[in-house]
């Protein structure tokens, strides 16, 4: 497995992989969500390329930035364990040398949930999205459905500037008691860790709303907010949303999706879900 820190090593070790090539972006601080990305990529392409780059455009001035859990040795141990081939650790110069002045704005999708609680960030996932798929020149890239705002926002921007590049979603990996893995649980203490189970309940709680014959937004959301006022979890947003343009739907016809949004303690974890009228 070769690491490389710059673009021209970078383009370097490019230059003479074999195709097709897959791509996994990451912030690292890896869990077994993100290496069933990197097993998907395994078993789909010749190459595999990973990137750990905590991206500061991303993160609000009041945000986490600073401290988000870091542990390159760990990661690059992980990686080499599901066979990746290159491993991208840019410094921060190299994504943004000096001047930088490109941002990438995906309209629309990015005006509600996520988009609203944390303004700039998909200015700087999409930011950053763009220069790595550029600089990957990957066959297709691998993101987790866990971040399904961030998908859909994905999938918009490689189809708006051409970007060659396939995406492919993954399911959500979670733990036995359906806590989505995220690398920001590790802020969780044990009673938090405890009642966080509750956005995967909610999740199932919508399901079962609508298997009850009660389709329409206000019940399956209250049945939601229910399930939070229960735990004590201090509710974001809880939305039933069309899957693809994430604007709000009165009533689940065929599929929608479900997104959430919580505090628990002081941690800001999202899941979501598909949700399904049978
Ligand atoms: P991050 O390091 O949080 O930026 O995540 C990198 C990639 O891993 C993104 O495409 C995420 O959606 C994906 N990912 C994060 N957590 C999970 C999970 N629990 N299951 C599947 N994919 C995930």
């Amino acid at each position: 497995m070769n690491v490389v820190r710059t673009i021209d090593e970078l383009r370097d070790q490019l230059r003479s992989a074999s195709r097709p090539i897959g791509f996994v972006p990451t912030m690292g601080y890896l869990h077994e969500g993100h290496l069933s990305l990197v097993r998907r990529a395994r078993a789909e392409c010749a190459t595999v390329l990973m990137s750990i780059f905590v991206n500061p455009t991303q993160f609000g001035p009041s945000e986490d930035f600073g401290r988000y859990p870091r542990d390159l040795d760990r990661d690059l141990a992980m990686a080499k364990a599901e066979s990746a081939d290159v491993v991208f650790v840019p410094e921060v110069e190299a994504i943004y040398p000096p001047g930088f002045a490109t941002f990438v704005e995906v309209e629309r999708l990015t005006r509600r949930w996520e988009g609203e609680r944390r303004p700039g960030h998909f200015r700087g996932v999409a930011t950053v999205v763009t220069k790595l798929l550029n600089l990957a020149c990957a066959d297709a890239a691998y993101f987790g459905e866990k971040d399904y705002q961030q998908l859909q926002v994905v999938r918009r921007l490689i189809a708006d500037l051409a970007i060659p590049t396939r995406i492919v979603g993954c399911p959500t990996v979670r733990e036995p008691d359906g806590l989505a893995l995220s690398s920001r649980n590790v802020y969780l203490g044990p009673a938090d860790r405890q009642r966080a189970t509750v956005l995967f309940r909610a999740l199932r709680r919508a399901q079962e709303t609508v298997d009850a014959g009660r389709v329409d937004r206000a019940s399956i959301e209250q049945a939601m907010a229910d399930c939070f006022a229960e735990a004590g979890v201090r509710l974001d947003y809880a939305a039933i949303v069309d899957p693809a343009t994430l604007e709000p739907v009165e009533t689940v016809e065929d599929e929608a999706r479900v997104v959430i949004a919580a505090f628990v303690g002081g941690v800001r974890l999202i899941d979501n879900g598909p949700l399904v009228r049978r």
